[in-house]
């Protein structure tokens, strides 16, 4: 319906606005007065949540269950993924999109009294309810979607109407040459434990800083952010650097409190009353 108007902001092209363009304009005017509109996020009715992720974007639409019970859209989003998210396996694009879209609808899903359903269209997200060593990126998607109550539906691609044209965007795009940028050779979902010790003491820093500094990791102790490591990294020297890096932790020093016995108070001789 836009694609006249969007075609004038295109690179090289003279600004023409015709019989065509026109058209389009009102069109457009009438389509965002006319029924149906979008509804009104009532919190205290059911949320059903639809994503997708395609190679360069991921999208989704919230609706709310109306009085005759249906669900109408409240809203939609898309994204265009960065170029480490597009190097992600499929099941992880399309967690992304479930993750941006609970981000974007926060204060919706989070207030609601009812489980929120979630229809994706992609089988491999099956994936993730079973037990995984889960990667660094996939172990904070855990702990986000810990806040929300909701149920994981799977449909078909087909039965997919809403959230599937946002994918089409062209203004996403990225030509193939970009496509190699930044590929993962290996899978880290599919290694228990991942040796880095080839890489340099910045990126082991940048490793023990998301386990130790960030709010979820909540700045814990030498033993316990070594634990949490443990699970997905290991390097030569690893709990060595852990060590100097926790206790030179500015934040740590500033809040923990010692658990060293307090010394008494200084008492002052009693001044004697003469030689
Ligand atoms: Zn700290």
């Amino acid at each position: 319906m836009a694609r006249p108007l969007m075609d004038l902001t295109c690179k090289d092209v003279v600004f023409h606005f015709g019989d065509k363009e026109c058209a389009a304009f009102e069109a457009l005017k009438a389509a965002f007065t006319c029924a149906p509109v979008l509804q009104y996020p009532d919190q205290d009715r059911k949320f059903r949540l639809k994503t997708d992720a395609s190679k360069f974007t991921v999208r989704g639409v919230i609706s709310v269950k109306c009085e005759d019970g249906e669900f109408r859209p409240v809203a939609y989003m898309s994204h265009s993924m960065t170029l480490p998210e597009r190097n992600y396996p499929i099941h992880d694009k399309e967690m992304l999109a479930i993750i941006k879209a609970t981000e974007a609808w926060r204060h919706y899903l989070e207030a609601t009294p009812y489980a929120f359903e979630i229809y994706t269209d992609h089988h491999n997200l099956t994936y993730f309810t079973k037990s995984q060593n889960l990667s660094k990126h996939q172990a904070r998607w855990q702990m986000w979607m810990t806040r929300f109550n909701y149920s994981l539906i799977y449909k078909k691609g087909t039965q997919m109407h809403v959230a599937d044209p946002l994918s089409r965007r062209s203004d996403y795009y990225v030509s193939s040459s970009e496509d190699n940028k930044d590929q993962t050779l290996l899978n880290p979902v599919s290694i228990k434990l991942i040796d880095v010790t080839d890489q340099t003491y910045e990126e082991h820093q940048s490793l023990i800083t998301d386990f130790h500094d960030t709010p979820v990791a909540g700045h814990k102790g030498v033993k316990a952010t070594f634990n949490a490591l443990r699970k997905h990294y290991t390097w030569k020297g690893m709990k060595e650097q852990i060590q100097t890096d926790v206790k030179h932790c500015q934040k740590c020093q500033q809040s923990k409190v010692s658990n060293q016995k307090t010394s008494g108070s200084l008492l002052p001789l009693p001044v004697p009353k003469g030689p």
